[in-house]
């Protein structure tokens, strides 16, 4: 077992950025439900963020981020406190590195130099395009294809449910070339790309469906290696599925905060409600569940800043973890708070809604249990 730096706490560099990320976060306070309502880019948010030059934690030192290397435990530390207030907030973070990882790890010097400094400044949102209408979780069986000819790449395909669609400035484009899997950008503006609005879900969020109609760009715009692109998809889920967990633990702290408010000013039966057995009993429960899923989010995190790939099973146990127990603990800080809890508009309401597409993304709980189970299997046999 590799030795574990700082594994309950975090270092005094970590708090920093914790410190500027609620700073962040206190200052979209006061339009975060208008954020989080927002299906296009929330301009006052994203000036903030951009502002708190964040997004650098996002992008490699070398193309204008914060360090050489990109550390998963100070992007869940910063994804924990922003989710805490704006999962619109959130989203445009963590977007920043899950769009253009896999230009950081596979593009050209040439590529990365364009478009990188620019995402960590902001000035470009990136896209990550898997999924397709027909397909989800298998993106085996994904149709868009690529072609490589004359030293040009041709893109042709459908992409569904693309968050940042008709906002990014690129997009990071999944196809099949011959047998294999391949990766190319695709610039937003490029000829034949077309973007339409996506589905209205029940938490708002930047969605967009895309069309590319025999879309060509320079064979430099390729990412990895001709046919082996599902490795550049495990190694930006090894750096960002265990933030998806800070995310998680983020709403889980807001939704037991937002209860335990309630609960403690309003009265009934002459008591406050915390004070009624089941109700403080569900809080507590729900205070256990938040504090468990912070340290394993963190323990994931930091493994993943040792060595990403060699614990990717820490990050899918630390996202099911962290984003099973948001869903519990919101609904139990709405039950708590009885009909107060069901008003549309009400920070709790917006809470339970922006919980549920975490157990989602990114690997449905089931999926991540299904290669945990098969992981599990390898190890007895
Ligand atoms: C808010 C939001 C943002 C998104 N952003 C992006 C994006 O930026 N880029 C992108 O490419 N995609 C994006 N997606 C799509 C997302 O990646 C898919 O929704 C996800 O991969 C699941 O695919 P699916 O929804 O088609 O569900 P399906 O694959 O149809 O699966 C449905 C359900 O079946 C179960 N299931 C599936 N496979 C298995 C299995 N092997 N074992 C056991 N159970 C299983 C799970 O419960 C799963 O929830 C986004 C989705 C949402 C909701």
């Amino acid at each position: 077992m590799v030795a574990v730096e700082q594994p309950f706490d975090l270092s005094e560099r970590h708090r920093k950025i914790q410190e500027i990320a609620r700073e962040v976060a206190a200052s979209v306070e006061p339009f975060a439900h208008e954020a989080d309502e927002c299906a296009d880019v929330h301009p006052a948010t994203a000036a903030a963020l951009r502002e708190s030059g964040l997004a650098r934690h996002v992008v490699p030192a070398a193309y204008g981020g914060e360090e050489e290397i990109l550390d998963p435990l100070a992007i869940a530390v910063v994804r924990e406190a922003l989710m805490y207030t704006s999962a619109h907030l959130d989203s445009l973070f963590g977007m920043q590195g899950v769009g253009s990882y896999s230009l950081a790890v596979g593009g050209s010097e040439e590529l990365k130099d364009e478009w990188l400094p620019r995402v960590a400044r902001l000035d470009a949102i990136a896209g990550l395009a898997l999924t397709e209408p027909d397909v989800g979780s298998d993106l085996r069986a994904i149709t868009t294809t690529i072609e490589s000819r004359d030293g040009e790449l041709r893109v042709r395909g459908r992409k569904s449910f693309i968050t940042n669609g008709g906002a990014a400035a690129f997009y990071c484009v999944l196809g099949k070339e011959g047998d294999g899997y391949s990766m190319v950008l695709v610039p937003a503006d490029a000829p034949g790309l077309r973007a339409e609005r996506g589905a209205d879900i029940i938490a708002p969020h930047i969605l967009g469906e895309l069309t590319f109609d025999d879309v060509v760009v320079p064979e430099g715009h390729r990412l990895g290696v001709p046919g082996k692109a599902f490795s550049l998809m495990l190694q930006t889920l090894a750096v960002f599925r265990v933030t998806v967990a800070g995310s998680a633990v983020g709403l889980g702290q807001a939704a037991l905060d937002e209860a335990v408010q309630h609960s403690t000013t309003r009265t009934q039966f002459g008591r406050p409600l915390l004070e009624l057995g089941a109700v403080g009993q569900n809080l507590a429960l729900s205070w256990a569940d938040v504090e468990s899923a912070r340290a394993m989010t963190y323990r994931a995190a930091s493994l993943a800043r040792q060595d990403p790939l060699a614990h990717l099973d820490y990050s899918s146990i630390a996202k099911v973890v962290a984003t099973e127990a948001a869903g519990r603990v919101v609904d139990r800080g709405v039950q708590s708070m009885g009909r107060f809890g069901l008003v549309r508009g009400s920070k709790i309401e917006r809470l339970y809604r922006n919980a549920r597409p975490l157990r989602v993304y990114e690997g449905a709980t089931e999926v991540l249990l299904d290669s945990l189970a098969r992981r599990l299997g390898k190890k007895v046999s």
